[in-house]
């Protein structure tokens, strides 16, 4: 089993903790929180061993799992590679591309393996719909929450746009060509809503809205494609198919068929794949561990997930 180490046991922090203690894919270790009265709580409560450092905790394991402020991503992810141990790092990699970049290149001399945490993909409506993804030439992205400090650090573009922007990269084969966007600071220092529209050299526009300071909560995202409407909603892990057939000669009274000014008739029909209850995070832990165990590339690499901050900065340059 392989032995994991959770760095910062704060709000998400101590899902990771809880989880790679019940896996069977790892042996939790142990943690490091740098608020002494923090760990100290922790330890208490869930009797998890308590590092006394950074240094410490990576010595102990195979794999460290980075749950701090993004803003510190870069200096304990530094540690972590160069030390040779395997890095799980929450999403954003880091605060910039060039800080990105330089991670990938350490993983790469110390034949180590990165995986980020765009917990998204593994999200079981995504999973339902994602190999039905193809080719969209609209796609219309909302991610709305009500507000809460934590996070509040970046802007929300970092905070939860770059889960859409990740997503949408991963079913869009085709480069970034325009970019318009805005975004307004209504509480915090950065802006905590936004609106961004991404043109691909493919012609695929992607409108992405995200808000931190919305009366209620909303995940939802859609793929307009040729053939297909594919509607996501990544909060109540629901998800939609709406296509297109050429209609029969003889529909039955019950199907729904449209009539174009030509005369072309085409049938509507829904066909909702069934979605498989999963917990993402734990399935994004445990994806990680088969990456190590089988020498294969992780579900989200830390190229992936730099190009997905390399679009987000991009958007928060338009501001
Ligand atoms: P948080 O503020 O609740 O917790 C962070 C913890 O890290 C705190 O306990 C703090 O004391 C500790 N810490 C800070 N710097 C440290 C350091 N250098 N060494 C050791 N401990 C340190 O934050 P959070 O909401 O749990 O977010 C943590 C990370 O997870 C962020 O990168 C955030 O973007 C990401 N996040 C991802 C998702 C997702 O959906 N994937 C959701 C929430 C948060």
């Amino acid at each position: 089993m392989l032995k994991a180490g959770v760095l910062g046991a704060g709000h998400l922090g101590k899902i990771h903790l809880k989880l790679l203690k019940e896996s069977n894919q790892y042996e939790l270790v142990g943690f490091f929180d740098e608020n002494k009265e923090n760990a100290r709580l922790i330890a208490e409560e869930f009797g998890y061993k308590k590092f006394d450092s950074l240094d410490e905790l990576i010595a102990a394991v195979d794999m460290v799992d980075v749950v701090t402020p993004t803003l510190s991503h870069f200096e304990v992810a530094k540690k972590v590679i160069s030390a040779g141990k395997h890095l799980f790092i929450e999403k954003p990699i880091t605060n910039t591309f060039k800080e990105a970049q330089e991670l990938i290149k350490m993983a790469a001399e110390k034949g180590v393996k990165g995986q980020v945490g765009h917990v998204e993909r593994f999200n079981p409506a995504f999973q339902a719909v994602s190999d039905r993804i193809e080719n969209p030439m609209f796609i219309e992205a909302h991610r709305l929450a009500e507000f809460n400090p934590r996070g509040t650090d970046v802007p929300v573009v970092l905070d939860l746009m770059i889960h859409d922007i990740d997503a949408i990269l991963s079913v869009v084969k085709s480069e970034v060509k325009k970019i318009n966007a805005s975004g307004v600071s209504v509480i915090s220092d950065t802006p905590d809503i936004a609106n961004a529209r991404i043109e691909f050299e493919n012609g695929c526009v992607a409108n992405l809205t995200a808000s931190r300071i919305s009366m209620k909560n909303m995940r939802k995202s859609r793929f307009f494609q040729r053939d297909a409407y594919i509607s996501v909603d990544f909060l109540d892990k629901v998800c939609e198919v709406v296509k297109m057939k050429d209609a029969p000669e003889h529909p039955d009274d019950f199907a729904m068929i449209l009539q174009n000014a030509e005369g072309v008739k085409k049938q509507i029909y829904f066909d909702n794949p069934s979605v498989a209850p999963n917990n993402a995070i734990l399935q994004e832990l445990e994806s990680f561990a088969d990456a190590i165990n089988n020498n294969t590339t992780p579900i989200v690499t830390m190229e992936q997930a730099a190009k997905a901050l390399k679009i987000a900065n991009q958007v928060i340059a338009k501001f």
